[in-house]
């Protein structure tokens, strides 16, 4: 099971658990607890949806991008900018217990460990690894989920054949790494061109997949998606490694634009993207066609899926709309206005709302009106605000239901 790897350092956390749901009486619970990130401030706050008043907030050293990792056990707060990833305990953990699942619920709290590195961009999870490219250092960190949400864990780290923007993807037994052009233009890191099988010291063992400026990874059911200039270039395992196809943009799509950040549904085989600045698309590897077109009326600013009303995905546009799509048909089936309006016009990072989903709700930030709203999935009307000081920015909501026994 253990892995051939290079570059190993033993980390200790120190995680304990504690209970304090009364172990004597059994009852069902949910449980949403959200995680925001300020735009300015270096700093999480924590809070749970049924009880807003009660605040935790958590210290960082910039500005954060948030991820529940190790069955949302952890919470990642990814800070690109200031060369570090924090790591909190989220507090809610879930266990299978056949016919239903366990719920456990404890304060959050942060992970004394700290982990630095060169630019940490972007994050993800599989094959039971935490990985996190670090896009100036030239190499990905791979955490264990399951020793991490244990309390203690080995790092290791996969060289990049050169430091860029990139992903290396936890595959099986080896691992799939982004590959970057041999040269890059003064003052930038070299552009992505395509995906490659790589043992632990980063040495190819594969023929690389052409994906010109790769951005965007995402997983659902057998396949990794990733956004490349040519399609979207699909991968999975097949008899002798991993298998890849490249699904070319339909010819009625408007030229010249790709797909750059990919969604997968977790209940169904389906991938839910960006594609250009007024678009997303719906994609379903094995259908003819694959790819799916949804116009939108103005630039988008976020998207999400929907976990509990599987068919639907979520786009909020520039105008202040949400507007809920059919991922299987990409038609647009409702919109309702939800904020003011909020211009792309400007830096990619400039503060603007974003969404996350917490059961039969979308929870989006409203970084100008310092709050966060509750927006109901059934009719996209507003069921109530939280005000979060600041400019409440980037989200992650975790959580659901169990029994407490
Ligand atoms: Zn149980
Ligand atoms: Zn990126």
């Amino acid at each position: 099971m253990i892995k051939q790897l290079g570059g190993v350092s033993l980390l200790a956390l120190g995680l304990s658990t504690s209970v304090f749901a009364d172990h004597h009486k059994e009852e069902d619970m949910t449980v949403y607890r959200v995680f925001v990130g300020d735009h300015e401030a270096a700093q999480v706050t924590a809070f749970d949806l049924n009880a807003p008043e009660k605040r935790w907030t958590f210290a960082t050293k910039g500005q954060v991008k948030l991820y529940p990792i190790a069955g949302q056990s952890v919470i990642a707060a990814v800070q690109s900018f200031d060369d570090q990833v924090n790591f909190i305990r989220s507090g809610i953990s879930f266990k299978d217990h056949g016919g239903h699942s366990d719920i456990d619920v404890t304060e959050p709290s942060a992970i004394q460990f700290t982990l630095g590195g060169a630019r940490p961009f972007h994050l993800l999870e599989h094959d039971g690894y935490v990985s996190i490219n670090m896009d100036q250092g030239g190499y990905s960190v791979m955490l264990n989920s399951h020793e991490l949400s244990e309390g203690e864990f080995q790092r290791y780290d996969i060289a990049l054949n050169h430091a860029h923007h990139g992903v290396v993807v936890p595959w099986g037994k080896q691992w799939l790494s982004s590959v970057a052009a041999d040269k890059a233009e003064e003052g930038s890191l070299p552009p992505r061109v395509g995906i490659q099988a790589v043992d632990a010291k980063g040495v190819a063992t594969g023929k690389m997949a052409t994906c010109t400026g790769l951005h965007g990874e995402s997983f659902s059911g057998e396949y990794l998606a990733l956004g490349c200039k040519e399609g979207v270039l699909t991968v999975k395992e097949g008899a002798s490694g991993p298998e890849y196809k490249m699904l070319p943009y339909p010819d009625r799509f408007p030229e010249g634009e790709m797909t750059g950040h990919l969604i997968g549904t977790k209940s169904f085989q389906s991938f839910f993207g960006s594609y250009s600045k007024k678009g997303v698309v719906t994609i379903d590897p094995t259908a003819e066609p694959a790819m799916q077109l949804v116009e939108l009326p103005f630039g988008r600013i976020d998207f999400t899926v929907d976990p509990v009303k599987i068919k639907y995905g979520y786009v909020l546009t520039e105008d202040g709309r949400l507007h809920r799509v059919n991922l299987l048909n990409a038609k647009i089936e409702a919109s309702a206005q939800v904020t003011e309006p909020y211009s792309l016009e400007g830096h990619w990072n400039d503060p603007r709302p974003r969404l996350a989903m917490a059961g039969d709700e979308i929870i989006i930030t409203d970084p100008n009106a310092s709050l966060i709203r509750r927006i109901s999935t059934e009719s996209l009307s507003e069921i109530g605000t939280i005000d979060v000081e600041g400019m409440p920015y980037n989200i992650t909501v975790i959580g659901g239901s169990g029994l407490s026994h």
